[in-house]
């Protein structure tokens, strides 16, 4: 066969027609709207954090940088041995318990390639993550969602869930609340599969359950430095596990997932716990008093131990309230789902993003 002679087809194709069919005909994840001019906008939308991150994050990204990006004609270190060590030092597991991610995005995509196979079944609460049915999607695994009752139980949970994987937020979003570790042992005691633990929002609520992991060898949980440690940019993440499983994990995942700065990043932040907690403080006290002052105004306030709250106005019109505050570049989450359109999810910026905010909600009614 000739390689420099065009290909011949004899059948006319289209694009469409090379693709896998779930790939084609999928419709792909649409992330929060990230505005051009995103320095005019208060920006409550993506639960991003509106502090920076610790001013040790950015130093050791300039170190690691060097004065001529020498560091970065080298490849990174492809287990990100120093960032497990120092988060198994944090959370008090063996590093071999752990496996970095460019973004917890990453590594829910990873825990879906390794155990649920076309086909299968994983599922989720449904108001959670979305984006765990879009990587399922990809998968071609099936997708199954379970409601959440009036005293935020998970509506009709079988006694034997046989999915591959159930995914847990933990604090929920966009409703806020957590779950409590004796609720998620009784859930890893009903999965025959895997629990993911999203603790994506841990940082910011009053207790986490990733002990568990040591209990329950179904249980996996991950985290993320985009919200809590403002780095939502630098793309970082981890998930605590069973070493088979972290194991497994780290068999599919990129070699060099982790870039050099980001790497750099991730270590000074980490290290830097008393700017976090301090950081989560700020952003707690903010969201009681923003829930407070809403309430006042007759606002509905799911109670939230994430960063952000879910609000519904007085006429149970979120779309309106979401409208008349993009006029005056304030920009928060509206859901068009029915069990979601009435209210609002409005993450907790600085007190000063949130006292203006507050005054415009006022002025709307
Ligand atoms: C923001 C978010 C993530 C993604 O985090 P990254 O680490 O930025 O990929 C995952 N799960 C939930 C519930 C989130 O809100």
């Amino acid at each position: 066969m000739n390689l420099n002679q065009a290909p011949k087809h004899d059948i006319p194709y289209s694009t469409m027609t090379l693709l896998r069919p779930n790939i084609a005909s999928m419709n792909g994840y649409v992330p929060g709207f990230q505005p051009a001019d995103i320095a005019s906008w208060i920006k409550l939308n993506t639960n991003e954090n509106s502090y920076p991150p610790s001013p040790r994050v950015v130093e050791a990204i300039l170190a690691e940088l060097g004065t001529d990006g020498v560091s970065l004609h080298t490849y990174p270190s492809a287990s990100s041995r120093k960032l497990r060590e120092v988060a198994g030092e944090l959370y008090g597991f063996d590093p071999s318990w752990i496996i970095m991610a460019n973004g917890s995005d990453e590594v829910l995509n990873n825990l879906i390639r390794a155990c649920a196979a076309e086909g299968d079944e994983i599922g989720y609460v449904h108001p959670s993550y979305s984006y765990y049915a879009t990587l399922a999607e990809v998968q071609g695994a099936r997708v199954r969602t379970y409601g959440l009752t009036d005293d935020f139980r998970i509506a009709d949970f079988p006694d034997r869930y046989e999915g591959k994987i159930f995914f847990l937020t933990t604090p929920n979003a966009p409703l806020g609340p957590a779950f409590s570790p004796e609720y998620i042992e009784d859930l890893a005691q009903r999965c025959t599969g895997l629990l993911v633990l999203d603790e994506t929002y841990a940082d910011f609520a009053d207790g986490n359950a990733m002990d568990l992991v040591r209990k329950y060898d179904n249980i996996v949980v991950t985290r993320t430095l985009s919200k809590s440690y403002a780095l939502a940019g630098m793309r970082l993440g981890l998930a605590v596990g069973r070493p088979e499983m972290i194991a497994a994990l780290d068999k599919i995942r990129d070699h060099y997932n982790l870039d050099r700065l980001a790497q750099a990043a991730c270590v000074a932040a980490l290290l830097d716990q008393a700017y976090l907690r301090e950081c989560c403080a700020r952003i707690r006290e903010t969201r009681e008093w923003f829930s407070a002052e809403l309430r006042a105004i007759g606002y509905g306030v799911i109670p939230s131990q994430g960063n952000y709250i879910f609000a519904t106005p007085p006429d149970q019109d979120g779309k309106r309230v979401y409208e008349r505050l993009f006029d005056q570049k304030i920009l928060v989450r509206h859901f068009s789902d029915p069990i979601l359109c009435h209210g609002l999810r409005i993450s907790i910026g600085t007190q000063q993003e949130m006292e203006r905010t507050l005054a415009i909600m006022k002025e709307i009614g």
